[in-house]
C-alpha cells in the first residue's frame, strides 16, 4: 500500500510512522521546509494527569505507552518518564488534589498526594512555600523542537518513506490523490490530511466548515536553570482547566478563591518543563476570540514569572525566547480528534487540541486500524 500524508507536524508524522511500521510506503508532503506549527511550539508534555476519564484518558495512556516504545527506538526525540508535580497552597487546592486521588482511575494515572517534603525529595528544585503536591507518575516529556526531525531520520532509514518539503497541497484529485502547488499529482491507496490549524483553503474546500476551532497560546523559554528540574510542574490553576479535576472541591475552590485577575483574563495556568539544555519551557495563555493578536503581551509573562519564582524560591533565569502558537481543537472538547472521510480514499485528521502532542501516536494508530492498514 502507498499512503500519502499531508502535513509534517506530530499528527502527520505519527500517521507516517504507523503506515511504515505496517510495511507500507509513505509519501509525506509539507508546505514549509520543516514543520513550523503547533508541534514545534508546544511544551513537549506527554500529559496524562488532567485528562477526562474514559476515551480521552485511554487515548493518552495508550499514547504514553507508544511514546515510550518509540522513544526507546528513537532516542533523539528525548522521551523522559519524569512525572509531574502540582504544588497546592491552601485547604481548597488541597481538597481538589484529594478528590483527584480518590478518582477510580487515579491508579492508572499514577496519582499520589505528597507532603511538601516528599515532593522536594522528588524535585529538590522546588524550594518555595507550598503545603503538599499532587504527583502524577504517568506524565512524561519529549523535545518538541527535535522530535519530528528525529522521527523523520528513523523513517528515512527504512527506505519506505519519502519527505517532500516546500510543497503546499492545493487539491484533492480523484480517488486517493492530491495535487501540490508545483502541479505534481501524488496518488496512493489512501491520503491523510494532517494539516493542523490551517482550516481555510484546502480544508474548507474539501470538508467545508468543520466543528473545530483555533486557539492561540503564549509561551517562553529561559536560559539554563543551572540545576535539574526533575519533574514537570503545574500550578493549581491547572485544576480549573483540565477535566479530570471537575469535582465539588473544585467548585468550592472557584467560589472561595477567584483566579488572579491576569491569569483569569488570559485563561492561564502554569505548566513548566525543563529542556535537555537545562532551560525551562513555561506557559501558557489561551486566546479564543478572532482575530488573534499578532504580538505577545507582557502581563501574562510577568504573572508566570511570579508563580515560577514562588515555587522555585529563587529568581528565574533570563528569558531567552518568547513565542505564540496556535492549535486546532474540536469545539466539543470531549472529542479526542476530528477524523473525517472527506472524499473517497481521503481522510482529514485534525483538532486534537492541547493534547495533540500527547495523543498523536494513539490517534494515528486508530486511523491505521480503522483504515485497515
Ligand atoms: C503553545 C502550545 C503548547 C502546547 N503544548 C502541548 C503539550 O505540551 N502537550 C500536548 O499534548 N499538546 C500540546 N499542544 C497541542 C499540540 O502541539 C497540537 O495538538 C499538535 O502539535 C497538532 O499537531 P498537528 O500535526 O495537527 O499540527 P501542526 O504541528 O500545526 O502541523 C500541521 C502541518 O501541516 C502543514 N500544512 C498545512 N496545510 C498544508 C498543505 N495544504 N500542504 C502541505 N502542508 C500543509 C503545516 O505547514 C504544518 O507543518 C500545544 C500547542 C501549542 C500551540
Amino acid at each position: 500500500m502507498k499512503v500519502i500524508v499531508v502535513g509534517a507536524g506530530v499528527v502527520g508524522t505519527m500517521h507516517a510512522w504507523h503506515a511504515v511500521e505496517r510495511g507500507h510506503e509513505v509519501v509525506h508532503i509539507e508546505r514549509e521546509a520543516e514543520a513550523r506549527g503547533a508541534s514545534l511550539r508546544n511544551f513537549g508534555q506527554i500529559w496524562v494527569s488532567g485528562r477526562a476519564g474514559g476515551e480521552e484518558l485511554d487515548t493518552a495512556l495508550r499514547a504514553r505507552e507508544l511514546w515510550e516504545g518509540i522513544g526507546a527506538r528513537v532516542p533523539g526525540l528525548g522521551f523522559r518518564a519524569i512525572g509531574s508535580l502540582t504544588p497546592v497552597r491552601n485547604a481548597h487546592e488541597l481538597a481538589v488534589a484529594e478528590a483527584a486521588v480518590a478518582r477510580p482511575d487515579a491508579a492508572a494515572r499514577g496519582y499520589k498526594l505528597l507532603t511538601a517534603d516528599e515532593a522536594r525529595a522528588v524535585n529538590p528544585a522546588l524550594r518555595g512555600a507550598f503545603e503538599a503536591a499532587l504527583w502524577c507518575e504517568r506524565d512524561a516529556a519529549v523535545e518538541p523542537r527535535l522530535a519530528q526531525l528525529a522521527l523523520r531520520e528513523a523513517l528515512l532509514a527504512t527506505g519506505r518513506y519519502t519527505f517532500l518539503p516546500n510543497r503546499e497541497v492545493r487539491d484533492v484529485v480523484g480517488e486517493s490523490a492530491v495535487r501540490d502547488d508545483l502541479g505534481e499529482v501524488h496518488a496512493g491507496d489512501a491520503v491523510v490530511l494532517c494539516t493542523g490549524a490551517w482550516l481555510s483553503g484546502l480544508v474548507r474546500e474539501v470538508a467545508g466548515e468543520i466543528p473545530v476551532r483555533r486557539v492561540r497560546l503564549q509561551m517562553m523559554q529561559t536560559d539554563p536553570l543551572g540545576e535539574p528540574l526533575t519533574t514537570s510542574v503545574a500550578d493549581a490553576d491547572s485544576f480549573r482547566y483540565y477535566p479530570a479535576y471537575a469535582s465539588e472541591a473544585l467548585d468550592a475552590l472557584q467560589a472561595a478563591r477567584p483566579q488572579d485577575p491576569t491569569a483569569a483574563a488570559h485563561k492561564m495556568q502554569l505548566l513548566m518543563v525543563q529542556r535537555l539544555d537545562g532551560g525551562l519551557t513555561i506557559g501558557d495563555t489561551h486566546e479564543y476570540e478572532h482575530p488573534f493578536a499578532f504580538d505577545t503581551l507582557e502581563d501574562p509573562y510577568e504573572h508566570l514569572t511570579r508563580v515560577v519564582e514562588s515555587f522555585l524560591g529563587r529568581p528565574l533565569p533570563k528569558i531567552r525566547r518568547r513565542w505564540a502558537g496556535v492549535y486546532a481543537q474540536c469545539v466539543d472538547t470531549s472529542r479526542v480528534v476530528h477524523r473525517q472521510r472527506v472524499r473517497d480514499g481521503v481522510w482529514l485528521v485534525t483538532g486534537p487540541g492541547g493534547r495533540g502532542m500527547t495523543c498523536s501516536p494513539a490517534i494515528a494508530e486508530t486511523t491505521a486500524n480503522e483504515l485497515g492498514w
